[in-house]
């Protein structure tokens, strides 16, 4: 398609402060600008891409469907829904639930919210009044939306956006003391990313994730997952709890991002556990006109989604990202390196936490966005996690060849970056 050139940034709302790149083109890890000029992807669409740009099964699934049918509406049945949602449930989650689909992850989050509203009217307190506080954490990110921003804990997502939509709690993460003390009888849940993307990849441990459980069972409150950035492989398990405590039972799941590699689709589960003692599943509460949604679960998406979901299972992604985060940790750590002072996350969400010391960035400049900025002319995408960490999500499907050349890349450029490395030579 010819594009006619006006200047570019004229009609859109500069919400995005983004990078001077045009991508035309993407196949497997592998970008390509305007310029002609190739990049090692390991932003990938910010963990969206799970199985790569332009996967061939998924591009000739979205073509078939699409020249079948795209949209028809929730008013009638849509058995690519039904399979997405059995898959999601019986192959993925493993404990017994139901889906809704939506179009994105803010979305996803906020029916997960409704449905702790729900359960709130439910279950309401000893004064017989509605629970619907929704505990959540610092340096969180859940989304944009009304909702998902007030349940994200980060002053610069709320900036010039107050009121916040009431009803959300914020407290450290890994601080169970914190969460008792919020607790109160408007509680109805806890919702956490297991590992804090945009916040800096950041992980829950085992022991907070088994305590969280606790205190979900002793005060009745949902235990609400947004796993639409650690989840479906990227932390080289299904679930991206299963990483960190694989017993945890969620009532609420919410996935995006890499559901559909590309294509958009969000979803939420919510389990089919008995809420009371006459055995009303936590599911039951979310009934016919309680939620909806005029593009969600459409048969194009869920096509997709459903190829994106196979080939996790079929090529095994989740071994390879175990594998390449291995190889990942070994070579980093061996370089000893004075601008990196650790590796945090799973699989292939990791964060490099930068020794912003010994790192030379202009100044006002953010050192993880000057680094990812370097590195993209250098011919590899990253994206920071917050100021000071620099985040690699490949495609699940990366390569040993890809990620040896973008470990090259990185050392070349923290080399060259790097205060001490330059003052010794
Ligand atoms: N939750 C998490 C953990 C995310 O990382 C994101 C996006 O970065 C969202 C929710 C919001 O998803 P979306 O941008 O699809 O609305």
């Amino acid at each position: 398609m010819e594009f006619r050139t006006f200047p570019t940034m004229s009609y859109l709302l500069p919400t995005y402060a983004n990078f001077p790149l045009t991508a035309v083109r993407g196949e497997g890890a592998r970008l390509w600008d305007s310029e002609g000029k190739s990049y090692l992807d390991f932003c990938a669409g910010i963990a969206t891409c799970s199985i790569g740009h332009c996967h061939p099964a998924l591009a000739k699934a979205i073509s078939d469907q699409a020249s079948t049918l795209m949209h028809c509406s929730n008013l009638y049945q849509v058995p690519q829904q039904k399979e997405l949602a059995r898959v999601l449930v019986e192959d993925f989650t493993q404990i017994p639930g139901k889906v809704f689909f939506a179009n994105s992850g803010a979305e996803a989050n906020d029916g997960m919210i409704k449905t702790a509203r729900r359960f709130g009217h439910a279950k309401p307190n000893g004064k017989g009044e509605p629970r619907y506080e929704v505990i959540t954490f610092n340096s969180s990110f859940h989304g944009r939306t009304l909702g998902s921003m007030a349940a994200t804990a980060q002053k610069k997502v709320h900036q010039g956006f107050d009121p916040m939509l009431p009803g959300f709690r914020y407290v450290p993460l890994n601080d169970l003391d914190a969460i008792k003390a919020a607790i109160s009888d408007i509680t109805a849940g806890i919702m956490l990313e297991p590992i804090q993307g945009e916040g800096g990849v950041n992980s829950a441990t085992a022991e907070f994730l088994q305590g969280v459980a606790e205190l979900c069972d002793e005060h009745d409150l949902l235990l609400m997952l947004d796993e639409i950035q650690c989840g479906l492989g990227r932390t080289g398990t299904l679930m991206g709890w299963q990483s960190i405590y694989p017993d945890l039972k969620p009532d609420t799941i919410s996935w995006a991002k890499g559901l559909g590699g590309g294509f958009p689709i969000g979803a939420f589960y919510v389990s089919d556990r008995a809420i009371d003692e006459d055995e009303t599943p936590l599911s039951s509460l979310m009934n016919a006109g309680s939620h909806g949604s005029t593009y969600g679960g459409n048969p194009l998406a869920c096509t997709a989604a459903l190829v994106v979901l196979a080939e996790i299972q079929s090529s095994n992604l989740c071994a390879n990202a175990n594998h390449q985060e291995k190889r990942i940790r070994e070579e980093v750590t061996s370089w000893n390196h004075p601008a990196i002072d650790s590796i945090r996350g799973k699989g292939l969400l990791l964060g490099f936490a930068l020794n912003t010391d010994n790192l030379e960035y202009p100044d006002g400049a953010m050192p993880a966005g000057h680094l990812c900025k370097t590195l993209m002319a250098e011919g590899l995408l990253t994206v920071p996690a917050g100021p000071e960490t620099l985040r690699w999500l490949p495609p699940l499907n990366v390569t040993d060849d890809e990620v040896g050349e973008a470990l090259r890349i990185l050392k070349n450029t923290l080399d060259s970056l790097s205060i001490k490395m330059n003052t010794a030579h």
